[in-house]
């Protein structure tokens, strides 16, 4: 029987997609302002923060990066064991309102207890969502892929309006109406998850604890199995390698974005932090294109397994370190010493090229792959995984402190690079572990779920 779709896709898609954009548009904009806050001087008569230095800021700032990926991996496995995706995603939804509340009261023991519900929330609500997408596709549709893609442009577009609003509310008038604001987002997103219900009946719900399910679940994994988990486990290697390298962004790039390129075009300067918003920018309207782009390769019998995509974007992520490279280079020779601000555009915009040739297809990959008692936890494995890709951001960056930019952009360059040729020359090895996993099958165009 068809399902009704949208776009070819079902529409429990689209219930996941604006659900997941407004809890990342709550994410984000906790996360546009959150160092600014901190780092706010408590005497400020109009918008007071907590004074604190830039160094203390950061350093919450990265834990708080950290932790609240790497909660995932209990995410995960509470949905597995008890609660099932579908209820995972509603309380972790709470948790992260009541954390966005509680940080909009002005107290110091509500802001930390607002974290500790913030990192619980999102590690409940994140990697579960995601696994839910995976679930709304019959094992070998090919559309999978693309429906990812579009859940992940879903994510940026709450990503790129998010330090708009967020910030501006909140650095401008009121530090915690912003978190309220980001909260009402989040409350948004509720509202779409549970009125779009009827759309995700046979998606994300607990394995039955019947007496045959619950022997099946005490089954040793198979062979294939095994080597499904081997290859995801190398995939999350590469995965973490990129994120250290896509997470200078907000860390180290931040600071060399107002430091040293030259951010005047025609006359106008653009502020700093409106490259805090670009990636996801380019991704919005990269999105599709790169979907559209794949599809056609796949079509023409090339190439096209997730493995071989992931490696292709760690050797493109090298490239957009080598434009950065360029930019440090110009730096160097420039009498004011700034680099022109293309440097920037063009390394952000292969940074994102990577970007979507690695995160969702990775993320649809774990759906195709993982076996089904471990689906929600290999997805929080996942999360984690990015997670300490963010903090190794953190060291880097910290590390070019001493080292100097060109020294550790070069580093990654070379690092990347040398990585995405090392995926290639293995790359049907790795893929024969997947053991047909990704083999697309012919007959299935569109089925509804179970
Ligand atoms: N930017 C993406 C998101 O917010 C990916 C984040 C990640 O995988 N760590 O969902």
């Amino acid at each position: 029987m068809q399902q009704k779709t949208i776009l070819g896709h079902p529409k429990g898609l689209f219930i996941l997609f604006f659900t997941e954009l407004w809890e990342r548009f709550s994410y984000y904009g906790m996360r546009a302002i959150l160092v600014l806050y901190l780092t706010a001087e408590t005497t400020d008569k109009l918008n007071p923060g907590l004074g604190w230095s830039s160094t203390e800021a950061l350093a919450l700032y990265g834990w708080y990066g950290m932790m609240v990926y790497f909660m995932g991996i209990f995410g995960g496995a509470i949905a597995d064991k008890w609660l099932g995706q579908k209820k995972s995603v509603i309380f972790g939804g709470i948790l992260i309102i009541i954390g966005q509340f509680s940080l909009a009261v002005n107290n110091m023991a509500m802001f930390y207890t607002g974290l500790v519900f913030l990192i619980c929330g999102v590690g409940l609500l994140k990697p579960n969502i995601s696994t839910m997408v995976g679930g709304l596709y019959k094992k070998g549709d090919a559309k999978r892929d693309s429906g990812f893609t579009i859940f992940y442009i879903g994510i940026n577009i709450g990503a790129v309006l998010a330090p708009l609003i967020v910030g501006y509310f909140g650095e401008k008038i009121d530090w915690h109406l912003g978190f309220s604001l980001a909260g009402f987002g989040m409350i948004i997103g509720q509202v779409v998850y549970v009125f779009g219900g009827k759309y995700l009946t046979g998606v994300g719900n607990l394995l039955k604890h019947s007496k045959e399910h619950a022997h099946l679940m005490k089954q040793p994994l198979t062979k294939i199995e095994k080597d499904r988990m081997t290859v995801m486990f190398i995939s999350f290697l590469i995965v973490m390698v990129f994120w250290a390298a896509y997470e200078q962004a907000g860390g180290l790039m931040n600071l060399y974005a107002r430091d040293k390129i030259d951010r005047f075009v025609f006359g106008f300067e653009i502020p700093t932090s409106f490259f805090q918003s670009l990636h996801a920018l380019y991704v919005v309207i990269l999105g599709a294109p790169m979907a559209y782009f794949w599809v056609q390769w796949r079509k023409k019998g090339k190439e096209s397994s997730s493995i071989f995509k992931m490696g292709i974007a760690s050797i493109i992520m090298s490239f957009g370190f080598v434009a950065l490279m360029g930019a440090a280079y110009d730096v160097s020779i420039n009498v004011l010493g700034k680099a022109p601000v293309y440097w920037l555009f063009l390394s952000y915009f292969l940074h994102v090229v990577a970007e979507l040739s690695i995160s969702p297809v990775a993320l649809s990959f774990i759906t195709k792959l993982a076996p089904l008692k471990y689906a929600s936890l290999m997805m929080g494995t996942y999360f984690a995984v990015t997670g300490l890709g963010n903090k190794l951001a953190g060291l880097l960056g910290e590390a070019a402190q001493d080292a100097g930019e060109m020294a550790i952009f070069t580093g990654i360059a070379v690092f990347t690079f040398l990585l995405g040729l090392l995926i290639m020359l293995f790359v049907k090895k790795l893929k024969a572990l997947t053991h047909g996993a990704e083999d697309v099958d012919p007959t299935v165009a569109f089925v509804e779920p179970e």
